[in-house]
């Protein structure tokens, strides 16, 4: 799961808003013995045990994008997909990677300890100070060409304000919190070549106040800040079609690899791969008249990158053919007792509509254990397929065990319960598309199974 932060969306173009009409769909379920059967074959040999096994393994570190961690993770996983049988590739791609630096500040001789800006630039100036207010759109003096920017925090983003004093020709950041006694917050986008420091906002207050009585010069000092090109990694493992029986269509079965920074990321998202492993394991020597491509990507958690990238380096051709992508996220939500109570599964749509993947879900559940609701949200690797007009869902619990995105991420917050249901339906709704005896789908616009299913949008935390 990813947490949108506004310096993300800001530096990559993405801000989205999507609106959803909700249909009620009323379609009426039709249990077909012989499904049920199908639905058998994978089921039963999908083992919770296992799946508990892979998020204990890849628990064991952090796998934040582009370290080592990440790295452990990503070759453990192409090493099980390989022990499966499968052809399997490591797809690297590069992003830009902040850096938190370390800074001085002075000013008239006086020394502060200030919060370097994240990724803000390296560099050292010292230039008078000039107090410009909140920095807003349209309303920084042209005195402050040369000089460094004294600001109040609020009201619109870092790298705007930011942006609006650079445009000036400012040469410097100061900015001061608006309220609290902390001083540690700020981002800078890559391309913003400015030293930014920030300071609390007594010491800011009192700033503002020595400056109606005299002029004030600052010496700001940034070092080890910025931006570095890193390289995070895809794994990608094929299931080839029977050579007779090819559709021509593809289903892709995908969850994230990487953590956050420090956590150790067991159910945010090891749980999600270990159900595409599983599914994998299970699915290895099985004959289907469809591709299936098991992804696991990597810096989902920095912005969809590694799904934003598998995503571009598809054809035309191979876009048009991709019926189905499975998302799962965070899969192994436990109870944590207490007022917090994990919630059950769900899918969830870009657009909040029913679709091909929510259809064969909706159908398995209610084949295999219960029927699971759909609603409307994005922050997961289903976006991408989305955009490019491929039927995706994310399955996912809510709401979702609180430790996400914390240390306390760990494989003791895990459900295996929670991990066979979702990897029985994922499995037996890739199955029913999947094996011989169901026609394909053109370009997915076609649900196989109809069946009786609700929207939900119970929050996410
Ligand atoms: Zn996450």
């Amino acid at each position: 799961m990813y947490r949108k932060s506004l310096a993300v969306l800001l530096s990559a173009g993405l801000i989205l808003s999507v609106n959803g009409v909700y249909a009620k769909n009323i379609p009426t379920s039709q249990d077909n013995p012989s499904d049920t059967a199908f639905d058998n074959k994978i089921i039963k040999k999908i083992k919770a045990d296992n799946m508990y096994d892979i998020v204990a393994k890849l628990s064991e570190q952090p796998r934040a994008a582009g370290t080592e961690g990440e790295l452990i993770g990503v070759n453990f996983i192409k090493d099980e997909f390989e022990k499966y049988g499968y052809e399997t590739e490591l797809q690297p791609f590069t992003f830009l990677d902040v850096l938190v630096g370390t800074g001085t500040l002075e000013i008239n001789g006086q020394a502060y300890d200030p919060y370097v800006f994240s990724g803000s630039y390296s560099a050292k100036v010292t230039a008078e100070v000039l107090h410009v207010g909140k920095a807003l759109n349209g309303e920084v003096p042209d005195e402050v060409k040369g000089k460094i920017a004294l600001i109040e925090r609020g009201d619109i983003p870092f790298v705007w304000k930011l942006q609006n004093v650079l445009d000036k020709g400012a040469v410097g950041v100061i900015m001061y919190n608006h309220s609290g006694t902390s001083n540690r917050v700020g981002v800078a986008n890559p391309g913003q070549d400015i030293p930014a420091v920030t300071i609390t906002k007594d010491q800011g207050l009192a700033l503002v106040d020595q400056l109606e009585a005299e002029p004030l010069t600052a010496t700001i000092d940034v070092r080890d800040s910025g931006y570095v090109e890193n390289t995070s990694h895809n794994v990608i493992a094929t299931k080839k079609p029977h050579k007779n029986k090819d559709t021509g269509q593809i289903v892709v079965v995908g969850a994230h690899h990487d953590s956050v920074s420090g956590g150790p990321g067991a159910n945010d998202d090891a749980s999600g791969v270990s159900a595409v492993l599983e599914i994998a394991r299970v699915m290895a020597n099985m004959q289907t008249d469809t591709e299936i491509r098991f992804v696991t990507f990597g810096a989902e958690e920095l912005g969809l990158l590694g799904s934003y990238h598998y995503v571009s380096t598809l054809e035309e051709e191979e876009i048009d053919n991709i019926v189905a992508q499975f998302q799962m996220d965070m899969v192994g939500s436990k109870d944590s007792g207490g007022d917090h109570e994990a919630g059950g599964l769900i899918m969830y749509t870009i657009d909040g509509e029913r679709n091909t993947v929510t259809d064969l879900g909706a159908a398995a559940g209610a084949r295999t254990s219960e029927v699971i609701p759909y609603g409307q949200l994005g922050r997961s690797d289903h976006q991408p397929f989305y955009e490019v007009g491929i039927p995706a869902a994310l399955f996912i619990h809510a709401p979702v065990e609180d430790s996400y995105h914390t240390p306390a991420d760990t494989i003791d917050k895990i459900d295996k319960n929670k991990l066979k249901q979702t990897a029985d339906i994922v499995g037996a709704s890739v199955y029913q598309i999947a094996r011989f005896d169901t026609p394909a789908l053109e370009h997915a616009r076609v649900a196989p199974g109809p069946v009786d299913y609700e929207y939900d949008d119970r929050p996410v935390q």
